[in-house]
Protein backbone atom coordinates (compact mmCIF):
# COMPACT_ATOMS: atom_id res chain seq x y z
CA UNK A 1 0.00 0.00 0.00
CA UNK A 2 1.32 3.53 -1.21
CA UNK A 3 0.30 6.50 1.22
CA UNK A 4 0.43 9.50 -0.15
CA UNK A 5 1.46 13.09 0.87
CA UNK A 6 0.60 16.03 -0.95
CA UNK A 7 -1.36 19.25 -1.19
CA UNK A 8 -4.97 19.41 -1.32
CA UNK A 9 -4.90 21.47 -4.54
CA UNK A 10 -3.11 18.68 -6.12
CA UNK A 11 -5.40 16.05 -4.62
CA UNK A 12 -7.14 15.48 -8.28
CA UNK A 13 -3.82 15.02 -10.06
CA UNK A 14 -2.83 12.21 -7.56
CA UNK A 15 -6.23 10.42 -8.14
CA UNK A 16 -5.54 10.62 -11.75
CA UNK A 17 -2.12 9.44 -11.41
CA UNK A 18 -3.49 6.22 -9.29
CA UNK A 19 -5.68 5.51 -11.98
CA UNK A 20 -3.55 5.22 -14.76
CA UNK A 21 -0.75 3.11 -12.08
CA UNK A 22 -3.58 1.20 -10.63
CA UNK A 23 -2.06 0.02 -7.82
CA UNK A 24 -3.13 0.10 -4.14
CA UNK A 25 -3.27 3.75 -2.19
CA UNK A 26 -4.84 6.22 -0.49
CA UNK A 27 -3.77 9.53 1.30
CA UNK A 28 -1.83 9.37 3.60
CA UNK A 29 -3.31 9.39 7.29
CA UNK A 30 -1.02 9.79 10.24
CA UNK A 31 -0.72 7.23 12.27
CA UNK A 32 -0.46 4.53 9.87
CA UNK A 33 2.57 2.60 8.92
CA UNK A 34 3.01 2.44 4.99
CA UNK A 35 5.16 0.28 2.97
CA UNK A 36 5.68 3.38 0.46
CA UNK A 37 5.31 6.88 1.13
CA UNK A 38 5.02 8.74 -1.68
CA UNK A 39 5.89 12.82 -0.64
CA UNK A 40 4.81 15.36 -3.35
CA UNK A 41 5.04 18.05 -0.94
CA UNK A 42 6.91 20.04 1.61
CA UNK A 43 4.45 18.95 4.84
CA UNK A 44 5.76 17.36 7.35
CA UNK A 45 4.48 13.80 8.05
CA UNK A 46 4.15 11.69 11.12
CA UNK A 47 3.71 7.73 9.36
CA UNK A 48 6.09 5.41 8.76
CA UNK A 49 7.39 3.41 6.16
CA UNK A 50 9.41 1.21 4.70
CA UNK A 51 10.03 3.14 1.79
CA UNK A 52 10.22 7.01 1.72
CA UNK A 53 9.94 8.62 -1.73
CA UNK A 54 10.43 12.65 -1.84
CA UNK A 55 9.61 14.32 -5.13
CA UNK A 56 10.51 18.08 -4.73
CA UNK A 57 11.99 20.38 -7.60
CA UNK A 58 13.61 22.57 -5.17
CA UNK A 59 15.01 22.14 -1.53
CA UNK A 60 12.77 20.86 0.73
CA UNK A 61 12.37 20.25 4.67
CA UNK A 62 13.29 17.07 4.14
CA UNK A 63 16.50 17.68 3.07
CA UNK A 64 17.44 20.45 5.50
CA UNK A 65 16.73 17.34 8.25
CA UNK A 66 18.92 15.20 6.65
CA UNK A 67 21.72 17.79 5.67
CA UNK A 68 21.20 17.25 1.71
CA UNK A 69 22.88 19.38 -0.51
CA UNK A 70 20.99 20.98 -3.33
CA UNK A 71 23.20 21.07 -6.71
CA UNK A 72 21.86 22.74 -9.78
CA UNK A 73 18.43 24.07 -9.92
CA UNK A 74 16.56 24.33 -12.92
CA UNK A 75 13.50 26.27 -13.80
CA UNK A 76 12.99 25.27 -17.51
CA UNK A 77 12.82 22.03 -19.53
CA UNK A 78 15.50 19.63 -19.02
CA UNK A 79 16.20 16.01 -19.78
CA UNK A 80 17.04 13.15 -17.19
CA UNK A 81 18.48 10.09 -17.83
CA UNK A 82 18.58 6.37 -16.30
CA UNK A 83 20.48 3.80 -18.01
CA UNK A 84 19.39 4.28 -21.73
CA UNK A 85 15.74 5.81 -21.25
CA UNK A 86 15.29 9.46 -21.33
CA UNK A 87 12.60 11.09 -19.69
CA UNK A 88 11.62 15.32 -20.11
CA UNK A 89 10.56 17.65 -17.04
CA UNK A 90 9.20 20.51 -17.56
CA UNK A 91 8.84 22.17 -14.49
CA UNK A 92 11.84 22.99 -11.97
CA UNK A 93 14.42 20.57 -11.04
CA UNK A 94 17.18 19.98 -9.06
CA UNK A 95 20.52 17.98 -9.11
CA UNK A 96 22.52 16.88 -5.76
CA UNK A 97 25.36 17.03 -4.30
CA UNK A 98 26.04 13.70 -3.21
CA UNK A 99 28.78 10.44 -3.18
CA UNK A 100 24.96 7.93 -3.36
CA UNK A 101 24.37 6.30 -6.74
CA UNK A 102 22.55 8.12 -8.85
CA UNK A 103 19.03 6.72 -9.85
CA UNK A 104 18.62 9.29 -12.54
CA UNK A 105 21.39 11.89 -13.68
CA UNK A 106 20.59 15.14 -15.50
CA UNK A 107 21.71 15.66 -19.18
CA UNK A 108 24.06 16.36 -20.64
CA UNK A 109 26.33 17.19 -17.75
CA UNK A 110 25.33 13.55 -15.61
CA UNK A 111 24.73 15.17 -12.11
CA UNK A 112 22.62 13.80 -9.50
CA UNK A 113 18.74 14.20 -10.04
CA UNK A 114 17.90 11.15 -7.95
CA UNK A 115 19.34 8.76 -5.51
CA UNK A 116 18.90 6.03 -3.15
CA UNK A 117 20.16 5.88 1.13
CA UNK A 118 19.74 3.49 3.43
CA UNK A 119 19.06 4.74 6.58
CA UNK A 120 17.96 1.41 9.77
CA UNK A 121 14.95 0.07 8.32
CA UNK A 122 14.11 2.77 5.92
CA UNK A 123 15.09 3.46 2.56
CA UNK A 124 14.88 6.56 1.05
CA UNK A 125 14.57 7.68 -2.36
CA UNK A 126 15.14 11.74 -3.23
CA UNK A 127 13.96 12.88 -6.91
CA UNK A 128 14.69 16.12 -8.02
CA UNK A 129 11.30 17.00 -9.88
CA UNK A 130 7.41 17.46 -8.86
CA UNK A 131 5.94 14.74 -9.86
CA UNK A 132 2.45 15.60 -9.35
CA UNK A 133 3.21 19.28 -11.27
CA UNK A 134 4.59 17.04 -14.31
CA UNK A 135 1.42 15.18 -14.47
CA UNK A 136 -0.67 18.32 -14.50
CA UNK A 137 1.74 19.89 -17.26
CA UNK A 138 0.91 16.67 -19.22
CA UNK A 139 -2.61 16.21 -19.16
CA UNK A 140 -3.36 19.91 -19.63
CA UNK A 141 -0.94 21.54 -21.83
CA UNK A 142 0.75 18.62 -23.51
CA UNK A 143 3.89 18.16 -24.60
CA UNK A 144 5.42 20.29 -26.97
CA UNK A 145 6.04 18.65 -30.63
CA UNK A 146 9.72 18.33 -29.92
CA UNK A 147 9.28 16.29 -27.16
CA UNK A 148 5.75 13.95 -28.63
CA UNK A 149 8.32 10.97 -29.02
CA UNK A 150 8.65 10.62 -25.02
CA UNK A 151 5.60 8.64 -23.23
CA UNK A 152 6.61 10.71 -20.91
CA UNK A 153 3.49 9.70 -18.00
CA UNK A 154 4.07 5.95 -18.57
CA UNK A 155 7.98 6.93 -17.74
CA UNK A 156 7.39 8.33 -14.83
CA UNK A 157 4.90 4.94 -14.09
CA UNK A 158 7.65 3.26 -14.72
CA UNK A 159 10.47 4.74 -13.04
CA UNK A 160 8.08 4.78 -9.55
CA UNK A 161 7.21 1.29 -9.84
CA UNK A 162 10.72 -0.06 -10.38
CA UNK A 163 11.94 2.26 -7.47
CA UNK A 164 9.53 0.34 -5.43
CA UNK A 165 10.52 -3.05 -6.17
CA UNK A 166 13.53 -2.67 -5.97
CA UNK A 167 13.70 -1.49 -2.99
CA UNK A 168 12.37 -4.72 -2.09
CA UNK A 169 8.24 -4.19 -1.97
CA UNK A 170 6.27 -6.68 -3.65
CA UNK A 171 3.86 -4.26 -6.06
CA UNK A 172 0.04 -5.42 -7.04
CA UNK A 173 -1.55 -3.87 -9.70
CA UNK A 174 -4.15 -3.99 -12.96
CA UNK A 175 -1.71 -2.80 -15.77
CA UNK A 176 -3.89 -1.43 -18.65
CA UNK A 177 -3.57 -4.91 -20.76
CA UNK A 178 -6.49 -6.90 -21.29
CA UNK A 179 -6.74 -10.32 -20.76
CA UNK A 180 -5.61 -12.40 -23.58
CA UNK A 181 -3.46 -9.32 -25.43
CA UNK A 182 -0.35 -6.95 -25.12
CA UNK A 183 -2.11 -3.74 -25.50
CA UNK A 184 -5.23 -2.31 -27.58
CA UNK A 185 -4.86 -0.78 -31.25
CA UNK A 186 -7.66 1.49 -32.45
CA UNK A 187 -7.79 2.17 -35.64
CA UNK A 188 -9.45 5.57 -36.68
CA UNK A 189 -10.85 7.49 -39.74
CA UNK A 190 -11.70 11.27 -40.04
CA UNK A 191 -14.39 11.51 -42.94
CA UNK A 192 -13.14 15.12 -44.56
CA UNK A 193 -13.68 14.38 -47.76
CA UNK A 194 -15.98 11.55 -49.12
CA UNK A 195 -16.44 12.78 -52.56
CA UNK A 196 -14.24 14.63 -55.13
CA UNK A 197 -17.22 14.94 -58.14
CA UNK A 198 -18.86 17.40 -55.75
CA UNK A 199 -16.32 19.77 -55.78
CA UNK A 200 -15.48 21.73 -58.74
CA UNK A 201 -12.41 23.91 -58.47
CA UNK A 202 -11.81 24.05 -54.63
CA UNK A 203 -8.82 23.87 -52.75
CA UNK A 204 -9.05 20.10 -52.59
CA UNK A 205 -9.54 19.42 -56.27
CA UNK A 206 -6.95 22.21 -56.84
CA UNK A 207 -4.73 20.42 -54.68
CA UNK A 208 -5.28 16.75 -56.06
CA UNK A 209 -4.79 18.18 -59.92
CA UNK A 210 -1.25 19.53 -58.28
CA UNK A 211 0.04 16.62 -56.69
CA UNK A 212 -1.07 14.18 -59.66
CA UNK A 213 -0.21 16.38 -62.72
CA UNK A 214 2.59 19.04 -61.44
CA UNK A 215 4.14 17.24 -58.26
CA UNK A 216 4.49 13.68 -59.89
CA UNK A 217 7.97 13.82 -61.10
CA UNK A 218 9.50 15.55 -58.19
CA UNK A 219 7.95 13.10 -55.77
CA UNK A 220 9.69 10.25 -58.05
CA UNK A 221 12.79 11.74 -57.97
CA UNK A 222 12.83 11.78 -54.69
CA UNK A 223 11.69 8.36 -53.55
CA UNK A 224 8.34 9.61 -52.70
CA UNK A 225 5.91 7.67 -54.69
CA UNK A 226 6.36 5.01 -57.51
CA UNK A 227 5.81 4.69 -61.33
CA UNK A 228 2.75 2.84 -60.61
CA UNK A 229 1.23 5.41 -58.27
CA UNK A 230 1.84 7.94 -60.96
CA UNK A 231 0.40 5.95 -63.38
CA UNK A 232 -2.51 5.43 -61.45
CA UNK A 233 -3.17 8.84 -60.32
CA UNK A 234 -3.18 9.75 -63.97
CA UNK A 235 -5.67 7.73 -64.95
CA UNK A 236 -7.76 9.21 -62.15
CA UNK A 237 -7.53 12.74 -63.49
CA UNK A 238 -8.28 11.50 -66.17
CA UNK A 239 -11.43 10.04 -65.04
CA UNK A 240 -12.28 13.65 -63.26
CA UNK A 241 -14.80 15.68 -65.21
CA UNK A 242 -16.31 11.91 -65.86
CA UNK A 243 -16.94 11.93 -62.02
CA UNK A 244 -18.28 15.93 -62.58
CA UNK A 245 -20.83 15.04 -65.22
CA UNK A 246 -21.78 11.86 -63.04
CA UNK A 247 -20.89 8.98 -65.70
CA UNK A 248 -17.71 7.70 -63.91
CA UNK A 249 -18.20 6.24 -59.69
CA UNK A 250 -16.57 8.92 -57.44
CA UNK A 251 -12.56 8.12 -56.24
CA UNK A 252 -13.63 8.61 -52.82
CA UNK A 253 -16.85 7.45 -51.97
CA UNK A 254 -16.49 4.01 -51.20
CA UNK A 255 -14.07 4.67 -48.55
CA UNK A 256 -15.17 2.23 -46.27
CA UNK A 257 -15.05 -0.66 -48.30
CA UNK A 258 -11.40 0.21 -49.67
CA UNK A 259 -10.74 0.13 -45.48
CA UNK A 260 -13.05 -2.89 -45.17
CA UNK A 261 -10.25 -4.67 -47.85
CA UNK A 262 -7.31 -4.11 -45.22
CA UNK A 263 -9.00 -4.63 -42.49
CA UNK A 264 -10.43 -7.31 -42.88
CA UNK A 265 -13.20 -7.42 -40.54
CA UNK A 266 -10.75 -5.58 -37.38
CA UNK A 267 -12.95 -3.25 -35.74
CA UNK A 268 -12.95 0.53 -36.96
CA UNK A 269 -13.88 4.03 -35.86
CA UNK A 270 -15.39 6.61 -38.36
CA UNK A 271 -15.29 10.03 -37.29
CA UNK A 272 -18.32 11.87 -39.52
CA UNK A 273 -18.84 15.31 -39.78
CA UNK A 274 -22.52 16.13 -39.43
CA UNK A 275 -22.99 19.34 -41.25
CA UNK A 276 -22.34 20.73 -44.61
CA UNK A 277 -20.63 23.69 -44.90
CA UNK A 278 -20.02 24.93 -41.61
CA UNK A 279 -16.59 26.00 -41.43
CA UNK A 280 -17.31 27.32 -37.29
CA UNK A 281 -15.69 29.02 -34.91
CA UNK A 282 -11.78 28.46 -34.70
CA UNK A 283 -9.54 29.61 -31.47
CA UNK A 284 -9.28 33.41 -33.03
CA UNK A 285 -12.69 33.92 -34.14
CA UNK A 286 -14.44 32.80 -37.37
CA UNK A 287 -12.68 29.16 -38.65
CA UNK A 288 -11.23 29.63 -41.98
CA UNK A 289 -14.24 29.06 -44.57
CA UNK A 290 -11.96 25.94 -46.63
CA UNK A 291 -12.36 24.16 -42.78
CA UNK A 292 -16.32 23.85 -44.32
CA UNK A 293 -17.10 20.23 -44.59
CA UNK A 294 -18.19 19.58 -48.69
CA UNK A 295 -20.44 17.04 -47.28
CA UNK A 296 -22.80 16.53 -44.29
CA UNK A 297 -23.26 13.25 -42.45
CA UNK A 298 -26.95 12.77 -44.54
CA UNK A 299 -24.76 12.48 -47.36
CA UNK A 300 -23.14 9.40 -46.40
CA UNK A 301 -25.85 7.61 -45.19
CA UNK A 302 -25.68 4.55 -47.25
CA UNK A 303 -22.04 3.77 -46.06
CA UNK A 304 -22.49 4.76 -42.76
CA UNK A 305 -25.69 2.06 -43.09
CA UNK A 306 -22.10 -0.34 -44.30
CA UNK A 307 -20.05 1.01 -41.60
CA UNK A 308 -22.93 0.19 -38.22
CA UNK A 309 -24.00 -3.08 -40.28
CA UNK A 310 -20.24 -4.16 -40.01
CA UNK A 311 -20.25 -3.39 -36.44
CA UNK A 312 -17.94 -0.83 -36.41
CA UNK A 313 -18.57 2.63 -34.54
CA UNK A 314 -19.69 6.28 -36.32
CA UNK A 315 -19.00 8.93 -34.31
CA UNK A 316 -19.05 12.80 -34.76
CA UNK A 317 -15.98 14.53 -36.00
CA UNK A 318 -17.32 18.17 -34.54
CA UNK A 319 -17.52 21.68 -35.77
CA UNK A 320 -18.33 23.79 -32.56
CA UNK A 321 -18.78 21.16 -30.37
CA UNK A 322 -15.53 21.77 -29.36
CA UNK A 323 -16.67 25.35 -27.77
CA UNK A 324 -19.94 25.44 -27.44
CA UNK A 325 -22.64 23.01 -25.42
CA UNK A 326 -25.69 23.54 -27.30
CA UNK A 327 -23.98 23.31 -30.88
CA UNK A 328 -22.34 19.71 -29.26
CA UNK A 329 -25.47 18.42 -28.69
CA UNK A 330 -26.85 19.86 -32.06
CA UNK A 331 -24.07 18.07 -33.92
CA UNK A 332 -24.03 14.86 -31.62
CA UNK A 333 -27.74 14.57 -32.31
CA UNK A 334 -26.98 14.45 -35.96
CA UNK A 335 -24.77 11.70 -36.34
CA UNK A 336 -27.67 9.72 -34.01
CA UNK A 337 -30.21 10.26 -36.10
CA UNK A 338 -28.10 9.46 -39.31
CA UNK A 339 -26.42 5.97 -37.73
CA UNK A 340 -28.61 5.25 -34.96
CA UNK A 341 -25.63 4.92 -32.28
CA UNK A 342 -26.62 5.53 -28.85
CA UNK A 343 -23.43 6.11 -27.88
CA UNK A 344 -21.14 8.88 -29.17
CA UNK A 345 -17.96 9.65 -29.08
CA UNK A 346 -16.07 12.63 -30.33
CA UNK A 347 -13.07 13.90 -32.41
CA UNK A 348 -12.67 17.71 -33.63
CA UNK A 349 -12.48 18.39 -36.71
CA UNK A 350 -8.80 20.00 -37.25
CA UNK A 351 -8.01 18.60 -34.11
CA UNK A 352 -9.43 22.16 -32.07
CA UNK A 353 -9.82 21.45 -28.64
CA UNK A 354 -9.46 24.52 -25.29
CA UNK A 355 -9.85 23.76 -21.60
CA UNK A 356 -13.43 24.38 -21.81
CA UNK A 357 -14.03 21.05 -24.31
CA UNK A 358 -14.29 18.27 -22.26
CA UNK A 359 -17.16 19.99 -19.85
CA UNK A 360 -18.75 21.16 -23.37
CA UNK A 361 -18.82 17.35 -24.60
CA UNK A 362 -19.69 15.98 -20.91
CA UNK A 363 -22.81 18.71 -20.70
CA UNK A 364 -23.85 17.09 -24.22
CA UNK A 365 -23.42 13.49 -23.70
CA UNK A 366 -20.55 12.76 -25.13
CA UNK A 367 -19.04 9.05 -24.23
CA UNK A 368 -15.41 10.35 -24.88
CA UNK A 369 -13.28 12.45 -26.91
CA UNK A 370 -10.27 11.41 -29.09
CA UNK A 371 -9.12 14.98 -30.36
CA UNK A 372 -5.49 15.34 -28.00
CA UNK A 373 -3.12 14.41 -30.07
CA UNK A 374 -0.30 16.30 -32.53
CA UNK A 375 -1.49 17.42 -36.49
CA UNK A 376 2.19 18.23 -36.85
CA UNK A 377 3.95 15.34 -35.78
CA UNK A 378 3.17 11.63 -34.29
CA UNK A 379 3.54 10.76 -30.41
CA UNK A 380 1.92 11.34 -27.02
CA UNK A 381 0.79 14.81 -26.33
CA UNK A 382 -0.02 13.88 -22.95
CA UNK A 383 2.69 11.61 -22.50
CA UNK A 384 -0.08 8.89 -22.08
CA UNK A 385 -0.49 5.44 -24.15
CA UNK A 386 -3.69 5.23 -22.03
CA UNK A 387 -6.88 7.07 -21.81
CA UNK A 388 -7.17 9.51 -18.94
CA UNK A 389 -10.27 11.61 -17.40
CA UNK A 390 -9.47 15.23 -18.11
CA UNK A 391 -9.50 17.59 -15.36
CA UNK A 392 -12.51 19.00 -14.46
CA UNK A 393 -14.89 16.05 -16.41
CA UNK A 394 -16.56 13.77 -14.30
CA UNK A 395 -17.27 11.06 -16.39
CA UNK A 396 -15.96 11.85 -20.51
CA UNK A 397 -12.42 10.13 -20.87
CA UNK A 398 -9.92 11.45 -23.30
CA UNK A 399 -8.08 8.82 -25.50
CA UNK A 400 -5.41 9.92 -27.52
CA UNK A 401 -4.85 10.12 -30.72
CA UNK A 402 -0.92 8.74 -31.45
CA UNK A 403 -0.74 8.62 -35.13
CA UNK A 404 -1.96 10.37 -38.10
CA UNK A 405 -1.13 10.38 -41.76
CA UNK A 406 -1.14 13.61 -42.92
CA UNK A 407 1.07 14.33 -39.78
CA UNK A 408 3.57 11.78 -41.32
CA UNK A 409 3.74 12.70 -45.29
CA UNK A 410 2.75 16.48 -45.41
CA UNK A 411 5.76 17.89 -46.55
CA UNK A 412 5.15 21.23 -44.36
CA UNK A 413 5.13 18.45 -41.69
CA UNK A 414 7.07 15.75 -40.92
CA UNK A 415 7.31 14.69 -45.20
CA UNK A 416 8.48 11.42 -44.41
CA UNK A 417 8.44 8.75 -47.47
CA UNK A 418 7.01 5.69 -46.53
CA UNK A 419 9.76 3.87 -45.28
CA UNK A 420 10.80 7.04 -43.13
CA UNK A 421 7.36 6.86 -41.25
CA UNK A 422 7.99 3.45 -40.85
CA UNK A 423 11.18 3.55 -38.99
CA UNK A 424 9.57 6.94 -37.20
CA UNK A 425 6.91 4.57 -35.53
CA UNK A 426 8.81 1.59 -34.87
CA UNK A 427 9.49 2.74 -30.99
CA UNK A 428 5.48 3.20 -30.74
CA UNK A 429 5.06 -0.18 -31.54
CA UNK A 430 7.25 -0.91 -29.25
CA UNK A 431 5.70 1.41 -26.71
CA UNK A 432 2.79 -0.14 -27.10
CA UNK A 433 3.86 -3.89 -25.86
CA UNK A 434 6.27 -2.40 -23.12
CA UNK A 435 3.94 0.21 -20.88
CA UNK A 436 0.26 -1.23 -22.63
CA UNK A 437 -2.44 1.28 -22.79
CA UNK A 438 -4.19 1.91 -26.60
CA UNK A 439 -2.00 2.95 -29.74
CA UNK A 440 -4.54 5.18 -31.77
CA UNK A 441 -4.26 5.37 -35.38
CA UNK A 442 -6.23 8.23 -36.99
CA UNK A 443 -6.15 7.21 -41.41
CA UNK A 444 -8.55 9.70 -43.34
CA UNK A 445 -10.97 8.69 -45.33
CA UNK A 446 -9.70 9.53 -48.54
CA UNK A 447 -5.75 8.39 -47.87
CA UNK A 448 -5.92 4.76 -49.25
CA UNK A 449 -7.49 6.40 -52.84
CA UNK A 450 -5.86 8.50 -55.43
CA UNK A 451 -3.53 10.92 -55.28
CA UNK A 452 -2.89 10.28 -51.74
CA UNK A 453 -2.30 6.21 -51.95
CA UNK A 454 -1.05 5.78 -48.85
CA UNK A 455 -2.25 2.51 -48.34
CA UNK A 456 1.03 0.68 -48.78
CA UNK A 457 1.83 2.74 -45.41
CA UNK A 458 -1.50 1.79 -43.95
CA UNK A 459 -1.18 -1.89 -44.53
CA UNK A 460 2.27 -2.16 -43.01
CA UNK A 461 1.21 -0.75 -39.76
CA UNK A 462 -1.76 -3.14 -39.68
CA UNK A 463 0.97 -5.98 -39.66
CA UNK A 464 3.38 -4.49 -37.53
CA UNK A 465 0.22 -4.13 -35.06
CA UNK A 466 -1.19 -7.80 -35.91
CA UNK A 467 2.28 -9.39 -34.89
CA UNK A 468 2.27 -7.54 -31.61
CA UNK A 469 -1.13 -9.34 -31.14
CA UNK A 470 -3.24 -6.14 -29.61
CA UNK A 471 -6.82 -6.04 -28.94
CA UNK A 472 -8.24 -4.21 -31.95
CA UNK A 473 -11.38 -2.10 -30.51
CA UNK A 474 -13.27 0.47 -31.78
CA UNK A 475 -12.38 3.97 -29.60
CA UNK A 476 -15.91 3.13 -27.52
CA UNK A 477 -14.97 -0.35 -26.40
CA UNK A 478 -11.18 0.76 -25.74
CA UNK A 479 -12.83 3.40 -24.13
CA UNK A 480 -14.94 0.93 -21.65
CA UNK A 481 -12.34 -1.11 -21.20
CA UNK A 482 -10.51 1.26 -19.39
CA UNK A 483 -13.77 2.40 -17.93
CA UNK A 484 -14.10 -1.08 -16.61
CA UNK A 485 -10.60 -0.57 -15.18
CA UNK A 486 -11.50 2.12 -13.46
CA UNK A 487 -14.19 0.89 -11.54
CA UNK A 488 -12.01 -1.43 -10.23
CA UNK A 489 -10.87 -1.19 -6.74
CA UNK A 490 -8.71 -3.17 -4.41
CA UNK A 491 -10.34 -4.39 -1.01
CA UNK A 492 -9.83 -2.02 1.52
CA UNK A 493 -8.82 -4.35 4.37
CA UNK A 494 -6.36 -5.96 1.98
CA UNK A 495 -5.35 -3.99 -0.62
CA UNK A 496 -1.92 -5.48 -1.12
CA UNK A 497 -3.65 -9.12 -1.80
CA UNK A 498 -5.16 -8.03 -4.93
CA UNK A 499 -8.30 -8.42 -4.10
CA UNK A 500 -9.92 -6.47 -6.70
CA UNK A 501 -13.90 -4.67 -5.79
CA UNK A 502 -16.19 -4.01 -8.62
CA UNK A 503 -19.44 -1.88 -8.54
CA UNK A 504 -22.03 -3.87 -11.03
CA UNK A 505 -19.67 -5.65 -13.44
CA UNK A 506 -22.41 -6.49 -15.61
CA UNK A 507 -22.04 -3.37 -17.10
CA UNK A 508 -18.89 -4.68 -18.52
CA UNK A 509 -20.06 -8.08 -19.94
CA UNK A 510 -18.63 -8.69 -23.80
CA UNK A 511 -15.03 -6.69 -23.03
CA UNK A 512 -12.05 -8.43 -22.12
CA UNK A 513 -10.89 -9.26 -18.75
CA UNK A 514 -8.76 -7.59 -16.53
CA UNK A 515 -5.27 -9.07 -15.05
CA UNK A 516 -4.06 -8.95 -11.87
CA UNK A 517 0.24 -8.40 -12.07
CA UNK A 518 2.25 -9.54 -9.19
CA UNK A 519 5.76 -7.41 -9.13
CA UNK A 520 8.68 -9.60 -7.66
CA UNK A 521 10.63 -7.69 -5.12
CA UNK A 522 14.18 -7.17 -5.15
CA UNK A 523 16.55 -7.32 -2.34
CA UNK A 524 17.01 -3.60 -1.03
CA UNK A 525 18.93 -1.47 -3.66
CA UNK A 526 19.19 -4.09 -6.27
CA UNK A 527 17.56 -1.43 -8.92
CA UNK A 528 19.66 -2.08 -11.82
CA UNK A 529 18.26 -5.50 -11.66
CA UNK A 530 14.71 -4.59 -12.32
CA UNK A 531 12.79 -4.73 -15.49
CA UNK A 532 9.18 -4.41 -16.63
CA UNK A 533 9.33 -8.25 -17.38
CA UNK A 534 9.87 -8.96 -13.10
CA UNK A 535 5.96 -10.11 -12.51
CA UNK A 536 3.34 -12.73 -12.63
CA UNK A 537 0.02 -12.22 -14.32
CA UNK A 538 -3.52 -13.88 -13.16
CA UNK A 539 -6.34 -12.72 -14.34
CA UNK A 540 -9.00 -10.97 -12.16
CA UNK A 541 -11.41 -14.21 -11.15
CA UNK A 542 -13.64 -13.48 -7.95
CA UNK A 543 -14.63 -10.37 -8.44
CA UNK A 544 -16.81 -9.18 -5.68
CA UNK A 545 -19.47 -6.97 -6.37
CA UNK A 546 -19.71 -4.11 -4.11
CA UNK A 547 -21.36 -0.78 -3.42
CA UNK A 548 -19.11 0.13 -0.31
CA UNK A 549 -16.22 2.36 -1.24
CA UNK A 550 -12.72 0.44 -1.15
CA UNK A 551 -9.20 1.94 -1.02
CA UNK A 552 -8.08 3.94 -3.63
CA UNK A 553 -10.24 5.72 -6.46
CA UNK A 554 -13.44 4.19 -7.76
CA UNK A 555 -13.37 4.99 -11.07
CA UNK A 556 -15.89 6.77 -13.66
ZN1 LIG B 1 -11.13 16.57 -40.12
Amino acid sequence: MIGVVAESADFDVVREFFELFKTPWEFCRGDQHYEVLLCAADVPFEATADIVLVYAGRKVCFDQKRSISIGKCVDRFCVLSERETEIPIYGRAVSFATSAAPLLTHQPGGECAAFFERLGDTSYIRIGYDLLAEIRMLLTAGQPPAQAHFPTLELHIDLLRRWIIGCGIELVEIPPVPKGYRFIACLTHDVDHPFIGKRMLDHTTVGFLFRTVVMWFWDLVRGRTTLQNVLTNWKATLKLPFIHLGLAKDLWSDFDEQYASFEKGLATTYFVIPFQGRAGIGPEGNAPARRASGYGAKDIETQIARITKAGNEVCLHGIDAWCDRTKAREEMDEIRKVSGASRIGVRMHWLYQSAQTSSALEDAGADYDSTVGYGVTVGYRAGATQPYKPFGASRLLELPMHVMDTALFYLSYLGLTHRGAMNRLAPMFENATRFGGCLTVNWHDRSLAPERLWGVTYGEILSELRERDPWFATAGDAVAWFRKRRSATFAANNADSGEIHMDAPDRWIGLPGLVLRTYKSRSVGDFRKVTADDHADRPVGAVVETAVPATGVSGT
